[in-house]
């Protein structure tokens, strides 16, 4: 991180030091071209015409190249002023670059002439050991032809100082900076990393033996924070499944132990003595009895973990309810008949229900069984459809014992009984009102619960809209 960081500064920092550098650079030469300009306009001020790019001129004579110009140009006033601070140098040359007159600092050096520069020209030259700035001028006579050139320059030795300094602070400075900032960034990155670091650390430390644990919040509510509780979210919901699922499988082997110690007692008993054949027809029965309660568990059990596993796909298909419930109340008849319960369907419309309908018959056998093991002998159990707030519904109401209210919200979940005594009268593992919630969950059917200790209970089914 630091690293990238750093890199992309030292890019964006050498583009912002390179555009200092040459405008700087760009800056000295327009002010020394300004300058030169300036001094061209003087000498030549008594020069009469001057077109854009050359000076105009009748002949070299006629501006007096002679003593006249050689007198101004040497003007002692002059030199004095330029020498001390700023010294220019002038010279004229002929069309063929032969000095006819130049400036008393120049002494015996001369100008450099370039005779392929036939306009203005502004150039680097060198006079001895310094560097100058030097600008070339061609002078026309009337005829247009050049006569000569006017030749100025000045010592760029403080600009050149100026900027080989610049360079110099640049070029030392950009390394150190760079080297600054990495330091500093990947100190930054570090701490502001710890914290991660921190939570990567929890996480993994926590496996299945110790899903109680939780990341520590940072006091700061940011995005660390978010992330942080984000986790602790999951591991809560974590941890709730698997407890879920630790609960599931110790109940399911519960529920399957106490049958089969029932009928390995009865046999183990059985066969310690002979015994009368009615003895043996009634216990077997017994057995039977309670071997069949562990097929129906069994079959409960599996449904379930075909539901977890995802497994189960409904098989939505438009049918009549009423045919439906005849199906299903005609096969609890024996049970029913066995209490004495009589069961009616009551007002069934012949409006149709988008369901799967071997989940439904399963979801109604549950139900109507439930009414009628809750129930107490000579009742009865209403089954009733219809249409409410514009939804098909189905009640199935009975008049049995009632679930006290602080249960209500309990009894679909999984090997949840009211009272385990009056459920395992009945051979109730708990599982039924947890398959229907399930059942109906998959096809959108939305089950809800109303009863009243002792005066009975009434489940309603509101099934989703049938598809046009
Ligand atoms: P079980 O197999 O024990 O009946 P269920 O999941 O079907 O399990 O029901 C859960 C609990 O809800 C039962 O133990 C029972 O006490 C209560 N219950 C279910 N239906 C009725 C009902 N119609 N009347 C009274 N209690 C009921």
């Amino acid at each position: 991180m630091a690293l990238y960081y750093t890199g992309a500064t030292a890019v964006l920092m050498a583009i912002v030091f390179v555009v200092i550098f040459v405008t700087v650079d760009r800056v000295v030469y327009r002010h020394f071209d300004e300058e030169l300009r300036h001094e061209v306009a003087e000498t030549l001020s008594e020069a009469h015409v001057q077109r854009h790019d050359v000076c105009e001129f009748g002949s070299l004579k006629e501006i007096g190249l002679d003593e006249a110009r050689d007198g101004r140009l040497n003007d002692p006033h002059r030199i004095r002023n330029v020498a001390d601070i700023d010294p220019e140098f002038v010279q004229l040359v002929d069309s063929k670059g032969r000095v006819v007159s130049k400036t008393a600092n120049l002494a015996r050096n001369v100008l450099s002439f370039a005779p392929s520069y036939s306009g203005v020209r502004f150039f680097n030259t060198s006079l001895g050991a310094s560097t100058m700035r030097q600008v070339q001028v061609p002078l026309v006579d009337r005829q247009g032809a050049i006569e000569g050139y006017l030749i100025v320059a000045v010592p760029l030795k403080s600009a050149m100082i100026v900027l080989r300094d610049l360079k110099y602070i640049v070029m030392a400075s950009f390394p150190a900076i760079i080297i600054l900032l990495f330091g500093l960034t990947r100190l930054i990155a570090g701490r502001s990393i710890r914290p991660v670091e921190e939570i990567i650390s929890m996480a993994e430390t926590i496996n299945q033996e110790s899903l109680e644990r939780r990341i520590v919040l940072p006091r700061q509510q940011d995005e660390l924070y978010r992330l942080g509780s984000t986790i602790n979210g999951l591991l809560d919901r974590l941890q709730h499944a698997f407890q879920r699922e630790k609960r599931f499988t110790a109940d399911a082997s519960h529920e399957l132990r106490t049958p089969l110690a029932v009928v390995k007692g009865t046999l183990d008993v059985l066969v310690r003595k002979p015994r009368e054949v009615d003895h043996y027809e009634e216990r077997i029965r017994y057995c039977l009895n309670e071997l069949n309660r562990m097929a129906r568990l069994i079959d409960q059990l599996l449904m379930l973990a075909r539901y977890e596993n995802g497994d189960m796909n409904p098989q939505i298909v438009t049918i009549g309810l009423a045919g439906m419930l005849k199906t299903v109340t005609d096969r609890m008849e024996p049970m029913a008949v066995a209490k004495n319960i009589s069961t009616r369907i009551e007002r069934i419309s012949s409006e149709a229900v988008a369901v799967d309908p071997a989940m439904l018959e399963i979801m109604l056998e549950n139900l109507i069984s439930n009414s009628i093991k809750y129930s107490p002998e000579g009742s009865i159990v209403e089954i009733r459809g219809g249409i409410r707030d514009g939804q098909q519904v189905c009640t199935i109401m009975d008049y049995g014992i009632g679930i006290p209210e602080e249960k209500l919200p309990y009894v679909f979940d999984r090997f949840y009984r009211v009272d385990e005594s009056r459920s395992s009268n009945t051979g109730g593992f708990g599982l039924g009102l947890s398959i229907v919630r399930r059942l109906a969950d998959l096809q959108g059917i939305s089950v809800s619960v109303m009863s009243r200790e002792r005066h009975g209970t009434t489940f309603m089914l509101t099934f989703p809209p049938v598809p046009n």
